[in-house]
């Protein structure tokens, strides 16, 4: 996070955190407009499509029940 307690993105809505994505007004995005956060969440939600696709998803709850 910045001083100003905004998330730190990357051009593609990456965070810090691998597979956490942020956008909008609470980003390091700059411009805080109603139509810079619509497409800042698309983007996001396209990043976090591309990783999914990249990633194998793993199914916790199912391991912990079959064990
Ligand atoms: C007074 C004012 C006037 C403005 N006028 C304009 C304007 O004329 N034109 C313009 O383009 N922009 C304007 N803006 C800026 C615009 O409102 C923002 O850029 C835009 O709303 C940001 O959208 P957002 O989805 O990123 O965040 P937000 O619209 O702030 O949405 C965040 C949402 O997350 C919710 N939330 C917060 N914490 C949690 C939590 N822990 N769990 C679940 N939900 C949570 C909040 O309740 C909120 O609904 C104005 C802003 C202000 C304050």
């Amino acid at each position: 996070m910045t001083q100003y307690g905004e998330i730190v993105i990357d051009d593609k809505c990456h965070t810090s955190e691998p597979g956490i994505f942020a956008a909008g007004d609470v980003t390091t995005v700059p411009y805080k407009q109603i139509v810079i956060s619509m497409g800042e969440g698309a983007k996001a939600s396209l990043a976090a499509f591309e990783y999914l696709l990249s990633h194998e998803v793993v199914d916790t709850e199912s391991e912990s029940a079959a064990a």
